[in-house]
């Protein structure tokens, strides 16, 4: 559990986790950023998606998009694109409504479904916090919205992927407590990786971006 509010992980990040520790500990512990298409296509669907504050009901569901959420127990916070609220008997009451209620989140994706685990992930994690937070009983499926194929896809949030989510949460920890930014393995993803100019994959014994500008200027004099 984080000591104090600053100490809390950015949720999202499990996405860069996943796609390549490195590019993870760029962004969250260097603190580099380079949009490629792909990440300002994502965005611009992001922004398009979220209207803050906004909640409404439509027949037996309650809509609330980029809702905040956290986990003590994770360590980590960030913000739901959308929650949808669903009448249930199991469910938990919510302020100034009748009735109890199951929430689910939705996750959009401005692209197709991805080959490995990232997008459900990070949907995991989120119905984990909604769980900490509403103290409801498990979440058992969630959504991803993709933009390019317009459809849903339902994720089974099994213990198996919940129990990812823990240990990659972990995982991350100890490199952002260490200040730790694993070296370069270049794979087939830094073709399409928006920071593969600042990590210079073509460099494996690279380590931080911190090391190679130091290096560069040292060189130069
Ligand atoms: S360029 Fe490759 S090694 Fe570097 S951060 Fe991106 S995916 Fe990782």
């Amino acid at each position: 559990m984080p000591a104090n509010d600053d100490d809390y992980l950015q949720l999202s990040g499990i996405q860069h986790f996943t796609f390549c520790r490195r590019r993870w500990a760029l962004i969250h512990i260097e603190e580099a950023w380079s949009d490629n298409l792909l990440t300002v296509e994502g965005r611009l669907m992001h922004e398009h998606a979220h209207n803050p504050f906004f909640t409404e009901k439509r027949g037996d569901i309650i809509i609330t998009r980029e809702m905040p959420i956290f986990s003590k127990t994770l360590g980590v916070s960030g913000q739901c694109d959308v929650v949808e609220f669903y009448a249930d008997k199991n469910g938990v009451d919510l302020h100034g409504r009748i009735g109890l209620w199951l929430p689910r989140p939705i996750e959009y994706k401005h692209g197709s479904p991805q080959m490995n685990d990232s997008d459900r992930l990070q949907l995991c994690a989120q119905a984990m916090c909604l769980e900490e937070m509403l103290l409801c009983p498990a979440i058992d499926t969630a959504y991803l919205y993709y933009g390019e194929t317009r459809r849903r896809e339902a994720v089974d949030l099994t213990p198996e992927l919940r129990e990812t989510v823990r240990t990659m949460f972990a995982e991350m920890r100890q490199y952002y407590e260490r200040r730790y930014t694993p070296r370069v393995k270049p794979t087939k993803a830094c073709k399409s990786c928006s920071l593969k100019d600042i990590c210079l994959p073509r460099m494996p014994k690279s380590g931080s971006v911190r090391e190679y500008i130091d290096g560069a200027v040292g060189g130069a004099e």
